[in-house]
């Protein structure tokens, strides 16, 4: 008799608090991964004990705005080193807003404090299937997702760029099928050109589909997922990372 695999009827996952700490970190290098993605690398004593258990983790990083009152905003944890307390965080290079112009200014000694993370969705090593749809804000998380996956992970990603000078590769272990769609920065609030080459994507079961994008985007793909391609609504994890026309704005979608 054939066998057949059942899938449970959402993520096995586990919710995991941090303790809530601000870390005052020093910045030690400043790269540009490409033209529009700035990689900084955090230094500093309070790393001893920072949490990283998710590829999808955000810390917050406190700034001042130009009004010189204080500010905070929500950064990816890219790669994080216990051994030599090194935390790096990718800043996705836009027109406006207090922590791209900190980025842009950043430079070795400078200061940051970075608050978090306050908990992480950990999900279980059982499920074998990615599936990853995001722009540049969410690429930091694809990214560790992909480097952090073992050689018995599939993982299909759907990214939104401006072209080809801001594609990323990735060392991994896991087989990867990265998909680039070119769109311009100012259509990156235009769910258009990611729900074309969308049109004709099957999900096997099992797959644990995460979107994160410009929230109007992230909620189109996440609907044409569900209502279009009939995929369960809580194996995907949709959020929006940034709102057109609104600082300071992010919206959780599940
Ligand atoms: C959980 C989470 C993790 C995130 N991780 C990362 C990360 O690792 N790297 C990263 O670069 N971003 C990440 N983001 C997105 C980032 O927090 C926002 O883009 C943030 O608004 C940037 O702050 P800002 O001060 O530069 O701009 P803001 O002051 O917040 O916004 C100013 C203006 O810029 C617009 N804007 C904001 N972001 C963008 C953008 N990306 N492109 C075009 N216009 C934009 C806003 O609509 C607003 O009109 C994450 C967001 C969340 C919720």
């Amino acid at each position: 008799m054939a066998s057949q695999t059942t899938f449970p009827d959402a993520p096995p996952a586990e919710r995991v608090r941090h303790d809530l700490k601000r870390r005052e970190l020093t910045v030690s290098s400043v790269e540009r991964v490409t033209p529009n993605m700035l990689r900084i690398t955090l230094t500093g004593p309070d790393l001893a004990d920072f949490p990283s258990a998710s590829p999808d983790d955000h810390v917050k990083v406190f700034i001042t705005g130009s009004d010189g009152q204080p500010q905070m905003r929500d950064y990816t944890p890219r790669r994080f080193d216990r051994a030599t307390c090194e935390l790096v965080l990718d800043f996705a290079l836009h027109e406006a807003g207090p922590a791209t112009a900190w980025a842009l200014s950043a430079a070795p000694g400078d200061p940051l404090t970075v608050g978090g993370p306050r908990g992480s969705l950990v999900l279980s090593s059982d499920i074998k299937r990615f599936l990853l749809i995001g722009d540049e804000t969410a690429l930091p998380a694809i990214g560790r997702r992909i480097e952090e996956a073992g050689s018995d992970v599939d993982i299909i990603v759907y990214a939104a760029v401006t072209g080809p000078e801001e594609q990323q590769t990735f060392e991994t272990e896991a087989t990867v099928s990265l998909n680039w769609v070119h769109r311009p920065a100012e259509d990156a609030a235009s769910a258009q050109r990611i729900l074309g080459v969308l049109q004709d994507v099957t999900i096997a079961p099992g797959t644990y589909v995460w979107i994160a994008a410009e929230a109007s985007v992230a909620r189109a793909v996440r609907s044409h997922l569900v209502g279009t391609v009939g995929y369960p609504l809580a194996w995907i994890k949709a959020s929006g990372y940034w709102l057109l026309g609104q600082a300071d704005a992010h919206e959780k979608l599940d």
